[in-house]
């Protein structure tokens, strides 16, 4: 069901309204004056937003907590200083009024605050009435309707400007992101919540720098509206999330790579697009006659082992047709997982055609 929420743009802000909105800054701040240089280097650059960390949701007691309340004042300075609109996370009621006592523009809740309702209906409490726009960021568990849930708190707070923020989601499996992206997840936000623009921090899907240009890319390829980045003038010696931040120079570079293409097909590209995919309705229906020669043949064989009383699943043969598909999938550039899982319904299905010859139920679908 569609969740029908009067959200206005954020977009308002002439500062977010160009595509892609960049909001980058530090994981969090540390002292004065490495607020100041990154925010100097990130505006320099032309971004308009700044993000950092005032109090900071650590997992474990010991690690820095963020500096409080102490450097608010310093994104007061950013502000003046560069124009910038300035952000940073709010957990609970004394972190709101702080932060709105010091006149920071834009305050977002933590993936592990709107994984909480308590915690998100106290802040949607506090902005009763308060015009400042909000960002939402997605639970760490892989639930949207806890997400759209801390959403409509904030609404119904009377907070209409609203905009969601992909960080991706927490797995225990081990996995090559820090937090998995389950892009299906905001996608579905997008489909329940249509005019809600959504951001991701490929920073904190990440956890490391290697891969943030391709998460970036794939979210401006599914049409997000931009990114929330962490950028830190000196990553390898930040206090939090060292790993994961790269410079502002390192962010111009990363910016200058994404490519941009058209949010809604024009008349003549839904022509060339109409074309492409009556390419894919042919191909589609060669596969299906593929599969249609190769269950004959696998009938034969069935016939066969039938005669000679021979078992239906040789391990040796799957075994080496298995390996064999998945070498030449790789030279096709086909994932090891879908070669997987297109040859393994291939055989089962093979199975239950010889099953059948055999007038045996597999019992497998
Ligand atoms: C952050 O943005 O610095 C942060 C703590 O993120 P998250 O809530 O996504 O973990
Ligand atoms: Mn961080």
């Amino acid at each position: 069901m569609i969740v029908d929420l009067d959200i206005q743009p954020i977009s308002d802000l002439p500062e977010i309204s160009e595509r892609p909105i960049v909001i980058a800054g530090p994981c969090s701040a540390e002292s004065e004056e490495q607020v100041l240089t990154s925010a100097k280097n990130l505006s320099s650059m032309g971004i308009k937003i700044f993000r950092a960390g005032i109090w900071k949701p650590r997992t474990r007691p010991n690690a820095f907590e963020g500096v409080g309340s102490t450097g608010l004042p310093w994104l007061k300075r950013v502000k003046e200083e560069t124009g910038m609109l300035t952000s940073t996370e709010v957990a609970n009621v004394k972190h709101v009024y702080e932060a709105l006592k010091y006149g920071v523009d834009i305050i977002w809740i933590g993936a592990r605050t709107s994984a909480n309702p308590f915690a998100v209906q106290e802040i949607a409490d506090t902005l009763q009435g308060v015009d400042i726009p909000v960002l939402v960021k997605n639970p760490v568990n892989p639930d949207v309707e806890l997400w759209i849930g801390a959403i409509e708190r904030l609404h119904r707070a009377g907070i209409k400007r609203i905009m969601a923020i992909h960080r991706g989601f927490s797995v225990f499996a081990k996995s090559e992101y820090r937090n998995h992206p389950h892009w299906q997840i905001p996608i579905e936000l997008k489909r329940r919540i249509p005019n809600l623009p959504v951001i991701t921090d490929p920073s904190h899907i990440c956890g490391n720098r290697v891969r943030l240009l391709e998460v970036s890319q794939e979210a401006m390829d599914l049409n997000f509206d931009g990114i929330i980045i962490e950028s830190h003038p000196d990553p390898d010696k930040a206090w939090s999330d060292a790993k994961q931040q790269i410079t502002a120079a390192d962010l111009k570079i990363l910016l200058d790579k994404i490519v941009l293409r058209k949010r809604d097909l024009e008349n003549g590209l839904a022509l060339t697009i109409g074309e492409l995919r009556a390419e894919i309705d042919k191909l589609d229906d060669q596969i299906i006659d593929i599969f249609e020669n190769r269950m004959q043949i696998a009938d034969q064989i069935g016939e066969y082992k039938k005669e000679q009383g021979v078992a239906i699943l040789q391990s040796k043969r799957w075994d080496s047709i298995l390996n064999n598909r998945l070498e030449m999938g790789l030279e096709k550039g086909l994932s090891n997982d879908f070669i997987t899982r297109v040859f393994r319904a291939i055989h089962q299905e093979s199975i239950n055609h010889q099953a059948k010859i055999m007038n045996i139920d597999s019992g497998m679908e």
